[in-house]
């Protein structure tokens, strides 16, 4: 197979915080052959890109950008009441949503327009509204990118966690998610209605009966009034995760703020929106030069226009620094950093 490795390309048009920075050799690959060329090619250290919606270029990449362009949605078994759905790693995940709502396949509603690649939503179990990757993920299959080597990956194999997989830990940099398989409801789906405003935004709609495409619309709308379009502003959705503390600590931090939010996890800990911690430190809407907390929701960071990566990655070790002097917590970075 041909691939065109190209040099000294700008990624500006390859990642959503909008930062100029160069990789010194890029090549875009659409098959599994491609991308095992790709590997031949001997050029290192790889990076693979998917939508670049989870990753901020704080330097110019020295080795070969892998952008995964591979692309295919396919049923490939059917249940009782469930279909098995493979779909290559380039697709873009909403694509994904949109054609499970059109086939009436239910699972992936709630996880409606979040940035990026079918390949990179295993990297971080991506998830949104009450669901996760997780809740409906079967297996994947991924490229060592050492032996060109193919296998694949079990829902156990994965160590899916919140924002967390093996490919963030052990794993990282050593696969290269090819595809990914998910099973979906064919009827009777199980919708997910309690979290954040979906109820509210249906109601308010007059819709009493929603199916999955109306938690989808709903989702998109919600997701619309809230986020900043990376198309306008560059951002990466939710800087820094939601830190899960001990019981202790936010009763700790009751003492000072008695109405600090919070949700109980299964292992008795508790999780705080970092967003809200963030606000309370006076980070929301404050602009650092190009950069700053945006003004409708503290945990994402913006790139006003010019922003450089480095000054991204200072103001988010600001923001850690200041949540750790005032509450004691340490904020732990969703977005990766290279
Ligand atoms: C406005 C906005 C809102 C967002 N909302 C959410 C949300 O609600 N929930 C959520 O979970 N995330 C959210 N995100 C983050 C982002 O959309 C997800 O993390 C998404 O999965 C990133 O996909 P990508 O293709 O852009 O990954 P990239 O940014 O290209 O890559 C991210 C990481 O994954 C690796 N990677 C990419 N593709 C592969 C592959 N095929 N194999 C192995 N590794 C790979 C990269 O090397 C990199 O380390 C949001 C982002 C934005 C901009």
């Amino acid at each position: 197979m041909a691939i065109t490795i190209q040099h000294t390309v700008s990624l500006l048009p390859y990642n959503t915080f909008g930062i100029d920075v160069k990789a010194a050799h890029f090549v875009s690959v659409q098959t599994e052959d491609d991308m095992r060329t790709a590997l031949r090619s001997g050029i290192s250290p790889v990076l693979v890109l998917g939508g670049g919606s989870n990753i901020l270029f704080t330097r110019d990449v020295t080795g070969l950008i892998i952008k995964n362009d591979i692309s295919h949605i396919r049923v490939v078994r059917e249940f009782k009441n469930r279909a098995w759905v493979d779909t290559g790693a380039g697709v873009q995940w909403h694509a994904l949503v949109t054609w499970a709502v059109e086939n009436n396949l239910g699972g992936l509603e709630n996880m409606s327009l979040i940035p990026g690649t079918v390949g990179a939503a295993p990297v971080q179990n991506i998830g949104a509204y009450g669901v996760e990757l997780k809740d409906v993920f079967v297996s994947l299959k991924a490229m060592n990118t050492a032996t060109g080597q193919i296998r694949s990956f079990s829902l156990k194999e994965c160590a899916f966690g919140y924002r967390d997989s093996v490919f963030k830990r052990e794993l990282k940099g050593k696969y290269i998610i090819l595809s990914v398989r998910v099973s979906l409801t064919t009827h009777r789906h199980k919708l997910n209605l309690s979290y954040g405003d979906i109820g509210k935004t249906l109601s308010e709609a007059g819709i009493n009966q929603p199916g999955i495409r109306d938690i989808s619309e709903a989702v998109c709308q919600i997701r619309r009034s809230k986020l900043p379009d990376p198309a306008e502003i560059g951002n990466c959705g939710s800087f820094f995760k939601n830190p899960e503390t001990d019981l202790t600590v936010l009763n700790n931090i009751r003492k000072t703020h008695p109405d600090v939010p919070s949700y109980p996890l299964p292992d008795g800990r508790v999780k705080i929106p970092a967003g809200w911690l963030i606000e309370q430190c006076g980070w929301k809407g404050k602009r650092v030069g190009n950069t700053g907390s945006y003004a409708r929701q503290a945990l994402v960071l913006v790139n006003y226009g010019g922003a450089t990566g480095e000054e991204v990655k200072n103001l988010s070790d600001q923001i850690i620094t200041s949540v750790q002097n005032t509450f004691g917590i340490t904020l732990e970075r969703e977005v990766n950093i290279m």
